[in-house]
């Protein structure tokens, strides 16, 4: 008897429960319909049309007051409008989707049964993070699933529990993916599609991938398009099919610029030879603030990085780049927001939407591809009405035209001169350096290639002029002995590709990390076609690109760095792509000691001893040490003169034929692993697609020590938290045989 009054207590209060959540949701929506985004100007979110769950996981976010984009945004998108939001970098626009994809899943009572509801694509995974992040932070009063797709993390994992997913936040690549591979991932009931960075997706990069992933979606959902920039190209709009979008920040005001008022911007005039020189004592003079060096390529921070590390600034220094396994980017991700006092080297991979707290610095030593990537780039700094600064370096090629493109934005960098007192050379460390290890000489040709390159394929020849590029100089600056040379090959691909714009070819070139993206050149066999038409019905053209990728790094081990637009030669002998080792500077202690010792050490390459290091680790010959008078007695200055430099130039010229050695042997024990590791491949490729190339590459390449700790903040991570294992992408050997054909179709379609 007792125990059934408890039972209906229970009950009604469940029943009483239920009706004043209903009663809460149709009070809400009665809100919306009467809310005037014209008239009505709120400054707090609890003013909002949003639900108490809400409004009160925002306060425990410690946000309490509206940002203008968040104030103008939010209605129109609680109101169901599709949304083409633009407001400067930092200025919230996160929230100003977030918010109204929980309100929207939240008042049609969505549940796991109900599936996908929201779908928010962002250009990087780091920047994918943050947003899952903020979106963990703000909406843990719902029970909503959320989960984060990003390539190189378990893609099995993450299939085991999309289904589940209410709010999927991912990049392109592997959204598609999923899309495509991932049974039970349905997205008819989507309500609401996010593109942050909308311009940044919405380009060339990633145009076919996007498309694919739209032509799933179901057409009546509401899209919002967030970005800095934003081009609101009527075609593009197709694209997405959106219904009257308001336009929200878009038009900006005349003299408004694109860039944070908060934000004090600068550049200098220098010469590319000078850069490396110019950015050392930058570091050296900032030593108490937090600074992000961005430059141009991958290889070049990794040279940056590796040599500079050596060279020991005083302040600690990180790395971030598309080439790096996903466990490490996500470790220095999280380990420069918490540091005070440090200094990134990094791609654009982190010019967009990222959010770190309190950047002092942005320092730009290579210029970006253009003005809008100049306004993401600087816009890591100054954040949320912060103050900031950023310095920007400008060759005397590219000062007058790159002005003006910032010009054409109303951004006015002040033009500072570089202090002679405080400026320090350190070319003759770097040539030591480079002397003394043989990985980092190659580091430096990489680097000196991957520079020449991001200047060739600048759509922008106005502003970037190859033929202005003092390439010995540069070479040196690096310290390397001599240019590697560069040859472009025109003619037969000029002829090839007359009929299409620069520009395009560039974008379609360019990847994730605005890096250049070789084009498949195998040729295709017999085999491939058979293979494309005999699977024409199965498999989606996505999944032809992955078979094309596979094949294409089975034929070339540097296939993302070179491209076919150069070959790369050098004076004393000719030194290929296949001549390049793994580019593996050491970075533990251990590896150091390994790097340095016998294979690595002067010592089995004849004349070792004659560079010394003092205590401030500049290098000297050791004819600088001797004594004055057995420096004499050895005979006429000039004549020791010749001689040693005579026997300097024996020891580079053996110097380069072992490390070519080297190179090679390393080349044939990398491909012998591949091998080995093919026969054990059982299972799928496991990375996001649409940034396959880069980050297959780092996995065979031993670049970043491995961090054993996962970082905490990805711990809680739905989805996506299983750290990923190796690399599991799917290397397929060319096949030979029908049969062979058939067993790698079913591989396919089984993954
Ligand atoms: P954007 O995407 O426009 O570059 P973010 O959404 O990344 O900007 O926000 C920039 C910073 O401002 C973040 O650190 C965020 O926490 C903070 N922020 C956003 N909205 C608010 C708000 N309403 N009140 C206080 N801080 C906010
Ligand atoms: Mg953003």
């Amino acid at each position: 008897m007792a125990k059934k009054g408890v039972k209906n207590n229970k009950q009604a209060k469940r029943k009483e429960n239920r009706a004043k959540e209903e009663a809460a949701l149709q009070k809400l929506e009665q809100l919306i319909e009467e809310y005037d985004p014209k008239t009505q100007k709120p400054s707090q979110f609890q003013e909002l049309p949003i639900s108490q769950n809400l409004i009160q996981g925002l306060k425990e976010a410690s946000y309490s007051l509206l940002t203008d984009i968040q104030r103008e945004a939010i209605p129109y998108a609680l109101k169901g409008n599709d949304i083409l939001g633009a407001a400067k970098t930092g200025s919230g626009k996160t929230l100003a989707f977030l918010i109204p994809v929980i309100e929207k899943l939240n008042r049609a009572k969505w549940t796991d049964f109900d599936g996908l509801g929201a779908l928010i694509i962002s250009p990087t995974r780091e920047l994918a993070m943050q947003i899952y992040e903020v979106l963990l932070k703000i909406g843990k009063h719902f029970q909503l699933s959320v989960g984060l797709v990003i390539g190189g993390k378990d893609v099995k994992f993450e299939m085991e529990r999309i289904q589940k997913i209410n709010i999927l936040i991912g990049t392109p690549g592997r959204i598609l993916q999923h899309m495509d591979q991932s049974l039970g991932f349905d997205v008819s009931n989507l309500q609401m599609l996010v593109l942050d960075e909308a311009d940044r997706i919405l380009d060339l990069g990633f145009k076919k991938t996007l498309d694919n992933i739209v032509a799933n979606l179901p057409p009546e959902r509401q899209t919002l398009l967030f970005s800095a920039t934003q081009s609101k190209s009527v075609s593009d709009l197709a694209r997405l099919s959106l219904t009257n979008p308001q336009y929200i920040g878009v038009k900006q005001a005349e003299d408004e610029t694109a860039t944070p008022d908060s934000l004090s911007q600068s550049y200098i005039t220098v010469k590319l030879e000078d850069k490396l020189d110019t950015l050392y004592s930058f570091i050296k003079t900032h030593l108490k603030t937090k600074i992000i060096v961005f430059l141009s390529t991958s290889k070049q921070v990794h040279f940056v990085y590796e040599t500079f590390r050596k060279l020991q600034p005083g302040m600690s220094l990180m790395k971030l780049h598309g080439r790096q396994k996903q466990t490490a980017r996500t470790e220095t991700v999280y380990k420069f927001t918490k540091a005070q006092h440090v200094c990134l080297f990094a791609t654009d991979v982190v010019a967009r939407g990222l959010d770190f707290p309190t950047v002092d610095w942005v320092v730009q030593v290579d210029a970006p591809e253009d003005a809008d990537t100049y306004v993401h780039r600087v816009g890591r700094s100054a954040r949320a009405g912060k103050s900031g600064k950023a310095l920007l370096m400008l060759t005397p090629s590219e000062e007058e035209g790159f002005l003006k493109r910032l010009q054409s934005k109303k951004i006015e960098p002040k033009k500072l001169n570089i202090k002679q007192n405080k400026k320090k050379s350190i070319k003759q460390q770097l040539q030591a350096l480079c002397f003394k290890d043989a990985e980092l000489k190659y580091l430096g040709q990489k680097a000196f290639i991957s520079y020449l390159r991001s200047i060739i394929i600048n759509k922008d020849k106005d502003v970037f002029k190859i033929e202005d590029v003092d390439k010995e100089a540069f070479a040196k600056a690096l310290g390397l002995p001599s240019a590697p040379q560069v040859k472009i090959k025109g003619e037969s691909k000029a002829r090839e590709l007359k009929n299409v714009s620069r520009q395009l070819l560039a974008l379609s070139k360019a990847n994730d990390d605005g890096e250049f993206k070789e084009e498949d050149k195998k040729v295709r066999t017999k085999y491939d076609r058979m293979f494309e038409r005999q699977n024409q019905n199965v498999l989606s053209s996505h999944y032809l690109k992955i078979q094309n990728d596979a094949l294409k790094d089975e034929n070339d081990d540097e296939s993302d760095s070179d491209g076919e637009f150069m070959s790369v030669k050098r004076t004393d002998h000719d030194l290929v792509n296949e001549d390049l080792p793994d580019l593996t500077a050491p970075t533990s202690k251990r590896a150091a000691k390994r790097a340095l010792s016998k294979k690595a050490s002067l010592n089995d390459k004849g004349n070792a001893k004659k560079l010394v290091f003092d205590d401030e680790g500049n290098a000297h010959q050791i004819y600088e040490f001797q004594d004055e008078d057995d420096f004499k007695a050895a005979g006429d200055a000039k004549l020791q003169k010749d001689d040693f430099i005579g026997k300097e130039s024996e020891v580079m010229q053996v110097d380069d034929e072992s490390d070519k050695k080297l190179a090679k042997e390393k080349k044939l024990e990398k491909k012998r692993k591949r091998k080995e590791a093919e026969r054990l491949a059982k299972e799928g490729y496991n990375d996001d697609p649409s940034e396959r190339d880069l980050d297959a590459k780092s996995d065979d390449n031993s670049e970043d020590e491995r961090p054993t700790k996962k970082p905490k903040w990805f711990q809680n991570d739905k989805v996506g938290g299983k750290t990923s294992k190796d690399d599991g992408v799917l290397e397929i050997e060319e096949p030979e045989t029908l049969e062979d054909l058939e067993a790698l179709t079913a591989r396919l379609i089984q993954d």
